[in-house]
């Protein structure tokens, strides 16, 4: 039996949370007391290519990569993550699905922290700009066949699947996709209204980093942005960063959607943690820029994914939008995990102990919540409590 006493995020009241068996068995009020931190359902990531050197889309990924990579999100209160495969060769997207299939099935650890895959392509627009860092040789049109075999290689685990539907073919590969429950996302699109308003109504339900993999610059309107933001069908996805969308576009943005309808996403690659400079990837030369900014090595305006994680995500969509605490937790907890199918993702008896100890950000560091512990199914991965 494990017991926390914090402050609950939603109500700011000191509770003690009993812990037993990986479930909260007891949530009473206690006493206030000072420096008492804040508790919160973990933070659910649908978007991390890697952290730490290491990537998914590894030709030799290993189990014990996949493993280094589940853990690395505990100091930053994420206690579940979709592992995230960019468009690649098939070759490499068997070997990866295979691999991160067998690793959740035989650890244990990794089971408790990704409940599933995102796989981003590669059914995607060939266009620079809305293509992002994705290789333009590996881009292809939807096909259903190799569809079923990744997910086959997957053993199922493919949860969501991000697609442009600027493809003929793309609305009936979304309609079967939703059809066997894969979440399907818009994203790294060049897709005109009709096309937009098609994948929806074949069932995409999600716009994947809505205002990211996208021309630097398009017709003021229409365009595929706004045809997104204004359908209430699709939740965006938002990376929060503050180097993917300038303040005033996340504010515009959340309004706009209305926070229900928003989830924030790091999109975390291998670079994250990584210092300023050149590195070659799977996604080719990679620069980290010493803003801490990641793009293809020589291009400054195309960015290539993030290394900051949701922690840093949850600050600034409140600083960003002004939006109150458990609105910005709602957006990085409960939303992403109800999306995926994770039921009950929530502070009360009875629900998965998944849950984070935090302060809000500090004078000394204003974009982040300072994570105290993380605890996953019931036992503390990070920190004390
Ligand atoms: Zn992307």
């Amino acid at each position: 039996m494990l017991a926390i006493v914090a402050r609950r995020f939603d109500t700011l009241r000191p509770v003690r949370i009993e812990i037993d068996r990986g479930f909260i068995a007891g949530l009473t009020p206690v006493p206030d007391q000072e420096g008492l931190p804040l508790v919160a359902p973990g933070l659910v990531d649908l978007q991390i290519n890697g952290y730490g050197g290491v990537e998914f889309n590894d030709p030799q990924l290993t189990v014990e990569k996949v493993r280094r990579v589940a853990l690395s999100q505990d100091p930053f209160g994420v206690t579940s993550f979709l592992a995230t495969l960019t468009t690649d060769s098939h070759a490499v997207f068997a070997q990866a699905l295979a691999v991160i299939a067998r690793a959740i099935g035989q650890s244990g650890e990794v089971a408790a922290r990704i409940p599933g895959i995102h796989l981003e392509g590669p059914f995607i627009s060939p266009d620079d700009g809305p293509r992002g860092a994705h290789p333009r040789e590996h881009v292809r049109p939807p096909d259903w066949d190799e569809f079923a075999r990744l997910q086959d290689l997957a053993q199922g685990r493919i949860k969501l699947l991000t697609i442009s539907p600027e493809y003929d073919g793309a609305a009936d590969l979304i309609r079967k996709a939703a059809k066997t429950g894969v979440l399907v996302a818009i994203g790294h699109t060049k897709a005109t209204a009709d096309q937009i308003n098609a994948a929806v109504d074949a069932g995409a339900r999600m716009s994947t980093h809505l205002g990211n993999g996208a021309h630097p610059q398009i017709r003021r309107h229409p365009n595929y942005i706004w045809d997104q933001l204004a359908d209430d069908r699709l939740v965006a996805s938002l990376i929060t960063d503050g180097h993917h969308l300038p303040p005033a576009v996340v504010k515009s943005m959340v309004r706009a959607k209305a926070p229900e309808r928003i989830v924030l996403v790091s999109d975390i690659t291998s670079m994250g943690g990584m210092p300023p400079g050149k590195y070659h990837t799977g996604l080719g030369e990679l620069e980290v820029l010493p803003s801490g900014k990641l793009v293809p090595a020589g291009q400054p305006e195309i960015l290539a994914g993030a290394s900051l994680a949701m922690n840093v995500c949850v600050a600034n969509v409140m600083r960003f939008a002004g939006v109150d605490l458990p609105t910005a937790i709602g957006m990085a907890s409960m939303r992403p995990a109800e999306l995926i199918g994770i039921r009950g993702h929530v502070l009360d008896v009875g629900a998965a102990a998944n849950l984070f100890m935090f302060d809000l950000p500090a004078a000394d560091s204003p974009d982040r919540l300072v994570v105290r512990a993380t605890v996953n199914q019931g036992s503390i991965v990070f920190g004390r409590v």
